[in-house]
């Protein structure tokens, strides 16, 4: 609809107002878009996207603006540097230099090894001004061949297959070699696909908390299991009343909003008291709930205040 809207109009439309109207509209456009990266930084300090339901800044862009996962983290990345070098808001506005070269320096200094001034962030962004992104690129190589790596890549190329892309040193492939001579007796030549199946199996038996339920639920006849000594630490939650919340709460955060959505994420899970301890709470399984790092924060923000958790916040 919208679309034949501006068809219509645009016949009578002349060349030059064209191409007039859609200059101002990107000028616009990049007012918009820097207005936005101001916005994002005020729902990160008052961590409003927690409260809506979203593990992080980057999941209530996705899942709650829909942004593209690249979109979103061009846009964050961004907004991180211009908090640092607020002098690059003109610049940006002005188009004189571009979202995706702020983000490109963000990642460039994030990666770094030492930490970079406000002067060198400056200097980069000087420096960069009206530079392709391949330029950019090489300038950054000439800076720090480490850092200015390109990110991990990962692209959908069918509906059941994804395609990773990332730079393994020199460390990495060793221990890959050992692990392909360790398991020769299992694949005696297995391709990265099998490779990563494996390390995965591996690491999940490990570090599943549902996985070493079902071990612990089928023990072997001649290793009783032998019970856990009592605890006198009150934040000390038995291994059994741990498993038995994460089954209960399904291995993800149990966070809902007033709108009753549910956060669901699986990512660094938690443990929370919903009584705290300092209240009085219990670690019984009544008393415990499974939440992401950011809503076991929220929660404990809210719950203990700015005061006491002060000294837990990034
Ligand atoms: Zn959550």
């Amino acid at each position: 609809m919208v679309n034949k809207i501006y068809m219509m109009n645009f016949k009578s439309v002349s060349d030059s107002a064209l191409l007039e109207k859609t200059k101002t509209l990107v000028q616009e456009e990049r007012k918009l878009t820097t207005s936005v990266l101001w916005h994002l930084h005020e729902i990160q300090k008052r961590r409003l996207y927690a409260e809506q339901g979203f593990q992080s800044l980057f999941d209530y862009c996705v899942r709650g603006l829909n942004y593209s996962e690249a979109a979103a983290g061009r846009r964050i990345a961004a907004m991180r540097l211009l908090v640092d070098v607020p002098e690059a808001e003109p610049l940006l506005e002005a188009g004189a230099i571009s979202l995706s070269t702020l983000s490109t320096i963000q990642g460039f200094v994030q990666r770094k090894d030492a930490p970079t001034s406000k002067a060198e962030k400056m200097e980069l962004v000087a420096a960069l001004q009206g530079k392709s992104r391949r330029e950019c690129e090489q300038h950054l190589v000439a800076l720090g061949p480490e850092a200015a790596r390109p990110a991990d890549r990962e692209r959908v190329i069918s509906p059941t297959e994804t395609e990773i892309r990332f730079v393994a040193d020199d460390a990495l492939m060793e221990k890959l070699k050992r692990i392909r001579e360790l398991d020769a007796h299992v694949n005696s030549d297995p391709s990265y696909l099998d490779l990563f199946h494996r390390l995965a199996d591996l690491a999940l038996k490990k570090l599943d908390p549902e996985k070493r339920i079902e071990r612990k639920s089928t023990p072997p006849a001649e290793s009783p299991q032998i019970p856990e000594a009592p605890s006198t630490n009150p934040r000390y939650v038995p291994a059994a009343v741990k498993g038995l919340v994460w089954k209960r709460d399904q291995g993800c955060c149990t966070y809902r909003t007033p709108e009753g959505r549910r956060c669901s994420s699986r990512f660094a899970l938690e443990i929370d008291h919903i009584k705290p301890l300092a209240h009085g709470g219990l670690s019984t399984p009544e008393n415990l709930r499974l939440l992401c790092r950011a809503h076991n924060r929220q929660q404990a923000l809210a719950k203990l205040g700015p005061e006491v958790m002060r000294p837990y916040l990034v």
